[in-house]
């Protein structure tokens, strides 16, 4: 195979019955790297990822995975190839401890470093180590979102996908998120993440896309679209 990125898109398009929503998208994600899409609300952010872990369908086009064509396998086989999208917002298990909803991330990892892995979630995210044994709908929202995205890691994905994981929150919480997502990354772990917060999101970024009306309309360095003129005016209000 050609493909060089963990994750390679081609001439991605998708529909919601009629209606096409995505044109024809390319983009790829080289392991380790943090990749972010920025665009407006409606550009087809949220939809492309759904494509990506398979719970909506791509119409044409090509999703290349460690040099393997996923575009027609289900959601089920690819989380199991390592593919993870953290629940959008805060969808946690409310009648299950903390403790017990990060264990439900692991479900592909039964082994000794279990205990290991939940430790370093613990040190991203001290206060779900403080509330570990509480049962997570007693949590604040802000807390319920770190645990919906400290769920994530447990299950060593070798691509996760987060879907605005600010969406909602404080500013206190939205900058303890990112700082996560950074550290996650550091740590090397591919992320492909959608961010409302244009600024933040280029700033860690290795690589980002931006997106409008279902296509990639720049892409570049997180520093070059942080610095491109167009970027500045669009999203970040410059
Ligand atoms: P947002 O930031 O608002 O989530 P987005 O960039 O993620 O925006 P999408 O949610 O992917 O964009 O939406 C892309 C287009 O598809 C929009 O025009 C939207 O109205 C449409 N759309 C999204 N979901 C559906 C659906 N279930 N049925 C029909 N159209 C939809």
């Amino acid at each position: 195979s050609l493909a060089k990125g963990l994750l390679e898109v081609r001439r991605l398009k998708a529909r919601y019955g009629p209606i096409e929503v995505l044109h024809g998208l390319a983009l790829s994600v080289d392991k380790g790297q943090l990749v972010s899409l920025v665009g407006a609300n409606g550009a087809g952010k949220t939809t492309l990822l759904r494509v990506l872990s398979g719970v909506h369908p791509a119409s044409e086009g090509t999703v290349m995975f460690g040099g393997q064509d996923i575009s027609r396998v289900s959601s089920h086989a690819r989380v199991s190839l390592g593919i993870c999208q953290a629940p959008e917002g805060r969808q946690v298990f409310g009648p299950m401890s903390v403790e017990d909803n990060l264990l439900l991330g692991a479900y592909r990892r039964r082994n000794a470093q279990l205990s290991e892995r939940m430790e370093q979630v613990y040190l991203l995210f001290p206060v779900l180590k403080e509330k570990r044994r509480l049962l997570a709908g007693t949590l604040s929202g802000g807390q319920q979102q770190m645990l919906a995205i400290g769920r994530a890691p447990m299950g060593e994905p070798q691509l996760l996908l987060l879907d605005e994981p600010s969406l909602g929150l404080a500013p206190l919480f939205v900058a303890e998120i990112l700082q996560v997502i950074d550290r996650l990354r550091e740590q090397g772990m591919t992320i492909l993440l959608v961010e409302q917060n244009a600024r933040a999101a280029l700033a860690m970024a290795d690589f980002g896309y931006v997106v409008e009306t279902g296509r990639i309309v720049k892409s570049g360095s997180g520093r070059e679209l942080l610095g491109s003129d167009d970027v500045r005016r669009a999203y970040l209000g410059m």
